[in-house]
């Protein structure tokens, strides 16, 4: 499809077809704002026809649109081979974040995510990627000079460093100057902690705001939530996370999803103050949103605001994150694991 191309890529297939070299700016243009070909008018009606006869434009479309409570909009978008994945759009004072999806479903296994419920579909590719910020902007009423969208996050269902050569393309595409011109600053990857791609992100040039998936303070208690752990234990994705900070100089966040029972006890705080020691990190608290499918509870609300105390009064510099959305499939993967199992009943915007 033609959003998995960049504009020097695109060049070749004007030139090919007899079209000035401008055209493919102009095309570019259009496919960044998500125009379809019928409103291409500046384009030779002849040529489009031809083109959009080998080539979809993009090869994701929102499906359908739910609204939260607090006003966070939920996307299921589909693919061209029927597979789903979703997004969500969250405003805020300084902006909209974009969260979107980097696989269709996901192989990490983690016990608390939606998203690994049936392992991986497949990966997405950059263009499948790039189109959900392309529908969701134009949705928004943003064109590709006046985005509405400002930050975005790789928090949707799949590992991003499990599809590293598509989600690296993704990055360089939706920061390009002819392009939607994001910020490397404004863009967030999360990660259960593949450590080699971590590495590599950083090696390669990258500097955007890494997140990692901690969840836990000890190997044991990790690797019962996260099997990931026991092929890159803490030690190990911490050491690649120091790597990427010393790199780029970008101040890494940690999510930490407190879980009745299992990690915010008073040497969890402890130990994580340990863990943490002499690195500059933000620890990002949340509450888990419970997966009908999975067993595990999040932790009260006193005892997470506990937590939080325990770990400030340890020089731990931490907030708790608000969940958004949850009335409408708030967490990772939920709404693909309802869309399929043909149950709906979220309310429709
Ligand atoms: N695979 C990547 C990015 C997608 S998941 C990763 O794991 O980091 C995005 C975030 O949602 C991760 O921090 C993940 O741990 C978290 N998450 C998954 N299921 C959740 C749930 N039920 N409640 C709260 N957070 C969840
Ligand atoms: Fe995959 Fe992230 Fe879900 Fe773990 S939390 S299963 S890595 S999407």
């Amino acid at each position: 499809m033609l959003t998995d191309l960049s504009l020097a890529e695109l060049k070749p297939l004007i030139t090919e077809s007899g079209q000035p070299l401008y055209r493919a700016g102009q095309l570019y243009k259009r496919l960044m704002a998500g125009d379809s070909a019928d409103a291409m008018t500046e384009l030779p009606k002849a040529f489009r026809a031809r083109l959009f006869d080998r080539y979809d434009a993009a090869g994701t479309e929102i499906l359908k649109t739910y609204r939260a409570k607090d006003g966070t909009y939920k996307y299921l978008f589909g693919l061209r081979d029927g597979q789903t994945v979703e997004g969500a759009l969250m405003s805020q004072a300084y902006g909209a974040t974009l969260c979107v999806s980097t696989q269709a479903g996901c192989r990490m296994g983690c016990r608390f995510c939606a998203s690994g419920l049936n392992g991986l579909i497949r990966n997405l590719s950059p263009g499948e990627i790039l189109g959900q910020v392309v529908a969701v902007n134009r949705a928004a009423g943003g064109t590709a000079e006046r985005r509405a969208i400002t930050n975005l996050v790789l928090m949707g269902s799949g590992e991003p460093l499990d599809n590293y050569d598509s989600v690296t393309a993704f990055l360089r595409l939706v920061t390009a100057e002819d392009g939607l011109r994001f910020s490397q600053r404004n863009i967030s990857l999360s990660t259960s902690g593949l450590a080699p791609g971590i590495r590599r992100l950083a090696d390669d040039g990258f500097s955007v705001t890494l997140s990692i998936s901690l969840h836990a303070t000890a190997d044991e208690q990790r690797s019962a939530v996260m099997p990931i752990n026991a092929r890159y234990p803490i030690a190990e994705v911490l050491g690649a996370a120091r790597y990427y900070f010393e790199k780029t100089g970008r101040r890494v966040h940690i999510e930490y999803a407190m879980i009745e029972g299992l990690n915010v006890n008073y040497f969890d705080a402890k130990r994580l103050a340990t863990l943490l020691k002499g690195f500059p990190v933000h620890v990002n608290l949340l509450y888990l949103n419970s997966v009908p499918e999975r067993q595990l509870k999040s932790t009260s609300k006193p005892a997470g605001e506990r937590f939080l105390e325990r770990l400030k009064a340890l020089g731990v510099n931490a907030t708790v994150r608000k969940s958004r959305g949850s009335d409408v499939g708030g967490a990772c993967g939920q709404l693909r694991a309802r869309h399929e199992a043909g149950r709906n009943e979220a309310p429709k915007a």
